[in-house]
């Protein structure tokens, strides 16, 4: 297994077959995998964690993906919508705590029109123009994220969840198309976007197969960003009784993507601190290096529940920074306040 790890390192690539073997060999190998990837990421971004303020400000979705709490079909779930005021309050209060990046993140609700939404990052542009804004809203027109772009926003987070056509299929409803999905990633790059996609480890039906397709997918996007997670279990979803992801088989993805893509932001998710009380130190010693505190008001984290037991919803958004800097101290990395853009 050296001889593949040793492979990787030097080549950033491998073939289908050493995948396979690295992705199921036994845990052993995670040690010096990891201490690779560590140092790979720490050739080219030093021991610095980039500091992402999560803004979610929507729990409406239009879509139905059977994996995901706050799909259209669960009943049960209260929603939510911010107004711009209350995200510009948002972004006053991350400023205020250091961040330079506010990621928009929220269900596909067309409550927010094309006007809206370029009035709102317009606005958060204007106000904080030393600042990045992230979108990661789903699935638009081309047009519409042109005209994002246009009013001010830079990157943009869309997970492809999975390259595979049956695989997604069976993750969601006919109505939802895996082609349209890698489409916009397309144009998400060709307007020119700093772009992340990614996918949930350990989804329902996900083979070895399947991660082998979706690293595949990855290097033809070359994406700046990867955002990846274990999939969590939600109660009130038709998933509700598979089991949730692997925190091993997330830590060492994290570890090939960064040998994958050496220069990419691949943050410590949420999913990651929520299956493991440590598990977004693991995250970043596995090769992650950037952390999305959130800043939505703690009234309404709650509610955006996209699987059981989510980390942080009771919080203010002062001591979760604070929390996430020790935790990134103690875990031997640096909380950076910078805006962080991919080298
Ligand atoms: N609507 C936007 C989109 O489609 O990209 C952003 C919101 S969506 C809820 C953000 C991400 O949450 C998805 O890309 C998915 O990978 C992740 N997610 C949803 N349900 C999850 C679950 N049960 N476990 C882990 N991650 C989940």
């Amino acid at each position: 297994m050296k001889r593949i790890i040793d492979t990787l390192y030097e080549t950033a690539d491998l073939n289908d077959e050493d995948i396979r073997q690295l992705l199921e060999a036994d845990f052993s190998v995670d040690e010096y995998l990891f201490q690779r990837a560590d140092y790979r990421r720490q050739e080219i971004y030093g021991r610095d964690v980039y500091l992402r303020g999560l803004i979610e400000f929507t729990n409406f979705c239009k879509n139905d993906c059977y994996y995901c709490g706050i799909r259209r079909g669960n009943r049960t779930l209260e929603r939510y919508r911010l107004t711009k005021e209350e995200i510009l309050d948002c972004c006053n209060l991350g400023y205020g705590l250091g961040y330079r990046t506010f990621v928009l993140q929220g269900g596909e609700d067309s409550y927010y029109t094309d006007r809206y939404l370029c009035e709102i990052i317009g606005a958060v542009h204007e106000k904080y123009p030393d600042c990045a804004i992230t979108l990661s809203i789903g699935e638009r027109a081309k047009d519409s994220y042109q005209a994002f772009f246009n009013a001010g926003a830079v990157r943009y987070l869309l997970r492809h969840e999975t390259a595979d056509k049956t695989h997604y299929e069976s993750l969601h409803p006919k109505e939802m198309s895996p082609d349209n999905r890698k489409k916009c990633l397309f144009e998400l790059k060709e307007i020119g976007y700093q772009v992340g996609t990614g996918i949930m480890v350990g989804s329902p039906f996900q083979t070895t197969e399947n991660i082998i397709e979706d690293i595949r997918f990855m290097q033809k996007l070359n994406p700046e960003m990867i955002g990846i997670g274990p999939y969590l279990t939600h109660p009130d979803t038709p998933f509700s009784c598979y089991e949730s992801g692997s925190l091993k088989l997330t830590l060492r993805l994290i570890a090939i993507f960064r040998l994958m893509f050496p220069h990419s932001l691949i943050p410590a998710t949420t999913a990651l601190g929520t299956i493991h009380p440590e598990g977004r130190e693991m995250g970043l010693k596995a090769g992650a290096n950037v952390v999305m505190p959130n800043l939505s008001p703690t009234k309404y984290r709650r509610l955006y529940t996209l699987y059981e037991n989510k980390i942080c919803t009771g919080e203010e958004a002062g001591r979760c920074r604070g929390c996430l800097e020790r935790r990134v101290n103690n875990a031997g990395y640096k909380l950076v306040t910078s805006i962080g853009n991919y080298i």
